[in-house]
């Protein structure tokens, strides 16, 4: 998955292109590249970071797409950096997703002749467009011979030397137009542009069209890949504020997004009663709920899943969306399934919602990215309303997606205002509990910062917190951390345990006395135990007191974990906003 934008306006177009790499990059960052109107063009291995517009070397123009790579096809090279050109290097391209049928069509393009330089699926495009342009000289024409051709998922962009329009399309990744006065963005997320304009119009699949080609008035023209028939859009206004997508005074989004948490659950639980009104109809009325997501959403569907046992006396299904495939037979017309993602756009999540479709399952999905790919295919979708999370490791979303399902296995049983009240109590000690372990957690990351590997233990709500906090270790600062429930450890990885070797205690009020038993044995054998609780004990060697939450406890529990996972981090030196090899929303299977 990458970042792809392009601008035609008034504006210096490199200008606002590279300030919406920058924006994106938290979706690809192998590589970067920008091309103008007028063929000028800058390619670059690693992070857009800290160029700045001095110094790209393209003059000012008003036309320009960009790119930046999360690569699928081909290593990270100059060569396979986009944009890609056409042979004769008069049409340029980028493209997010991947282009199945690739092989079929370079070796087509190769028995004509056409020499590819790059080993992307995407060199095909340009190729094509080229080919179709011979034939017709009509470049929208080539550029729809173009997409029935091609087979699989895309975002792509395409300008053509001479012509004044970006041409785009989608199938699959995400893409949005944004509208200016007499100027005109197109990017993958809203917040590549949104410093000039929050008017916006989400495309669907199978749709393609023009931004800047025609006279006044006509500027954006939009058409249906299968009908070929003209579609008005509606423009939509974001309510996003610039300040949520920039870092404020916060080194890094990830700490910034950590300490937002207290409002963006607030925000999360404080939507509409009806809408969530109908989840819990849906979730009543189904034979079969099944939660599924992927990595973190996953931690909280599995989280949530202890919630609607213990609050609503319900049995939950928790499926990996990648493992979906296996529970086909247990689908029918009365199943419900409860899909929850980030993005929107995770592919694994697609794939299981399609799957349930074909069955007649109805689809409940949880996302924050609005006019997401989830969003449209599901039957009802409640936005997480967690903002623009830029930091490619999820804490805010993780925290939103588990406010609201924990709303919804209280609103089972008791009114929804009683259940929004209980949780925005419970969470009002976040911004307090924060501050008050910020500087503990930092030594304690400075003292462990070495270790070979951490591990976190919890029983109950605290197990999947135990899944979460290791995750969010492993991602940021690469420690190999691993959770276990903590009856778990002694049935073999209790072997690891050397004398040291930090493991992370996650008690709460009705697990305390088996998880301290657990904390002994692990003692025992030289374990440095850190206890995250609401008391001291004789067996932690350091301690994170936190409050007793009730039902927020869940939520509560992944703080200290996610604010010692950013400062292991720091202080190892690694890139806390834009890990190693990952890349925000997983798009591909
Ligand atoms: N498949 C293209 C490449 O590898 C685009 C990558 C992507 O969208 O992830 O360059």
């Amino acid at each position: 998955m990458c970042g792809i934008i392009g601008y035609a306006g008034n504006k210096d177009a490199p200008e606002v292109v590279l300030k919406g790499l920058k924006k994106l990059e938290y979706r690809g960052y192998d590589s970067w590249g920008i091309i103008t109107g007028n063929f000028d063009l800058v390619k670059n291995i690693g992070k857009i970071g800290h160029i700045q517009r001095h110094d790209l070397n393209l003059r000012v123009h008003t036309l320009a797409i960009g790119h930046t790579r999360w690569s699928t096809h081909g290593g990270v090279t100059l060569e396979n950096a986009h944009p890609h050109l056409s042979q004769d290097k008069s049409i340029a391209v980028v493209h997010n997703g991947i282009i199945e049928n690739y092989q079929q069509l370079k070796a087509m393009l190769q028995k004509e002749g056409f020499v590819f330089v790059s080993e992307t699926d995407t060199e095909v495009i340009p190729h094509l467009l080229q080919k179709y342009y011979k034939e017709t000289q009509d470049f929208k024409k080539a550029f729809k011979k173009m997409l029935n051709k091609i087979d699989g998922s895309y975002a792509i962009l395409a300008i053509q030397k001479g012509n004044r329009g970006i041409y785009f399309a989608r199938n699959g990744s995400p893409l949005v137009l944004g509208v200016g006065k007499n100027e005109y963005f197109v990017a993958s997320d809203v917040p590549a542009f949104l410093e000039y304009s929050n008017q916006v119009i989400f495309l669907e699949d199978n749709q393609y069209g023009t931004i800047g080609t025609e006279e006044i008035g006509k500027e954006i023209q939009i058409f249906d890949l299968k009908t070929h028939k003209k579609i008005i859009s509606n423009i939509q206004t974001i309510n996003w504020k610039l300040e949520e997508a920039e870092k404020g005074n916060e080194p890094h989004f990830m700490i910034k997004e950590i300490k937002e948490q207290q409002e963006t659950i607030r925000k999360s639980v404080e939507q509409s009663s009806e809408t969530f009104a109908k989840t819990v109809s849906m979730i009543k009325d189904a034979r079969g709920v099944f939660l599924i997501g992927c990595g973190t959403s996953y931690h909280a569907c599995l989280s949530a899943s202890y919630q609607f046992a213990h609050l609503a006396k319900m049995h939950i299904n928790v499926v990996l969306a990648s493992e979906f495939r296996n529970y086909t037979s247990f689908l029918n017309s009365k199943s419900l399934i409860i899909a929850v993602s980030q993005s929107g756009e995770t592919a694994d999540v697609i794939d299981a919602i399609k799957i349930a479709k074909e069955k007649m399952v109805k689809v409940l999905s949880i996302v924050n990215v609005k006019g997401s790919t989830i969003e449209r295919l599901s039957d009802h979708c409640i936005n997480m309303q967690a903002g623009p999370e830029i930091c490619v490791v999820s804490t805010k979303a993780y925290t939103a997606e588990l406010a609201i399902l924990s709303l919804l296995a209280l609103t089972l049983t008791e009114k929804i205002e009683d259940a929004r009240k209980k949780i925005l109590e419970n969470i009002s000690c976040l911004p307090r509990l924060i501050e008050e372990n910020t500087i503990k957690l930092k030594k304690l990351a400075e003292k462990i910062k070495n270790q070979k590997s951490i591990f976190i233990i919890g029983r109950d709500i605290a197990y999947p917190a135990a899944l979460e906090g290791a995750l969010k270790i492993k991602e940021v600062s690469y420690i190999h951390a691993e959770g276990f429930a903590g009856g778990e450890l002694k049935h073999g990885t209790i072997a690891l345990i050397e004398k040291g070797t930090p493991c992370i205690i996650l008690a709460t009020p009705e697990t305390r006395n088996l998880i301290i038993s657990n904390a002994m044995e692990i003692k025992a054998r030289g374990g440095f135990i850190i206890g995250i609780d609401q008391e001291e004990n004789n067996v932690y060697d350091e301690t994170i007191i936190i409050p007793n939450s009730g039902c927020g406890n869940a939520l509560i529990l992944t703080i200290p974990l996610q604010i010692l996972a950013y400062h292991l981090a720091v202080a190892r030196g690694c890139d806390v906003d834009k890990p190693r090899n990952l890349a925000k929303s997983v798009t591909v299977k």
